[in-house]
């Protein structure tokens, strides 16, 4: 079974992000459950918590098909301690407000050497934080993403999210989550079949395939390999439709949220449809 959808907004409050993605006829959905670049965000209503819930309950989606992003402001891999401490207390609680609306999959982007300490060592500071934040916490699992390896944001190299997984203690509650913009971006080719072959054979042998717990499926406006990460509609950019038809219909991706960040929303509904298609 493929789950299709896209990141729809949760203004007014997370249960409104169930309907839109309904309004859609979507099968998965993601959404940000607190205002994503701000650091402080008051707690969920235990109101809200119900009503959505509720809707997730009256449109038919179940935890697996819903993958939650953290905040942009949060760098689990910080060089230094204060604002490593104060990323580490943010992804807490995105992870508790996961639990709280019954949410299992928590989406984020590694982190950030910002040139001031060895890769390796970055590497070692996420996964610690993510051991921290699943000693805590109970049936979420945190899901890593790869990145275009804009600046000094690392998770841009498939060798990146398995250094990092090969460090976390409880490896039942890690996975990856694979943005295709920012894989062409790195310097994954998707553009045909065959690159799709080996860029997802090189993933499962370096990450896993069991490890894949969500897809972001976005064409690029960015060049292959330039590190830029800017996304655009299916069809529309540097990687072309062949590539999200390939996932559509190879069930390794199967049964994970497959997540549209694509430019437009107002043809969201028509790529959705046009995803569901190439089955
Ligand atoms: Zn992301
Ligand atoms: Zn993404």
């Amino acid at each position: 079974m493929k789950f299709v959808g896209a990141h729809v907004s949760a203004a007014g409050g997370v249960e409104n992000a169930v309907i839109r993605a309904h309004e859609l006829q979507a099968t998965a959905f993601a959404l940000f459950t607190k205002n994503q670049r701000q650091w402080h965000a008051a707690p969920l209503s235990s109101e809200s918590i119900d009503k959505f819930k509720q809707a997730c309950e009256t449109y038919g989606y179940h935890s697996g098909q819903i993958l939650p992003h953290d905040s942009y402001l949060i760098n689990l891999g910080h060089p230094e301690a204060p604002e490593l401490e104060k990323s580490r207390a943010a992804f807490l609680d995105e992870m508790q407000r996961c639990e709280q609306l019954g949410l299992t999959l928590l989406n984020f982007h590694p982190g950030s050497d910002l040139r001031k300490i060895s890769v390796d060592e970055c590497l070692s500071r996420i996964a610690q934080s993510i051991n921290i934040t699943l000693d805590k916490t109970k049936g979420v699992t945190a899901v890593i993403e790869n990145t275009a390896g804009q600046g000094s944001n690392l998770g841009y190299k498939f060798e990146h999210l398995a250094a990092i997984i090969d460090q976390v203690e409880d490896k039942s509650r890690v996975g990856v989550c694979i943005d295709t913009c920012h894989a062409f971006a790195a310097g994954y080719d998707l553009r045909t079949d065959k690159a799709c072959d080996e860029t997802f054979s090189e993933f499962d042998k370096i990450v896993g395939f069991k490890y894949l717990r969500g897809m972001h499926l976005n064409d690029a406006k960015s060049e292959l390999a330039s590190h830029v990460d800017r996304h655009n509609s299916l069809g529309l950019g540097n990687i072309g439709k062949d590539a999200f038809s390939y996932i559509m219909r190879d069930s390794r991706f199967n049964n994970i949220p497959l997540i549209l960040e694509t430019i437009n929303p107002d043809i969201w509904a028509e790529e959705i449809a046009w995803l569901k298609s190439q089955q």
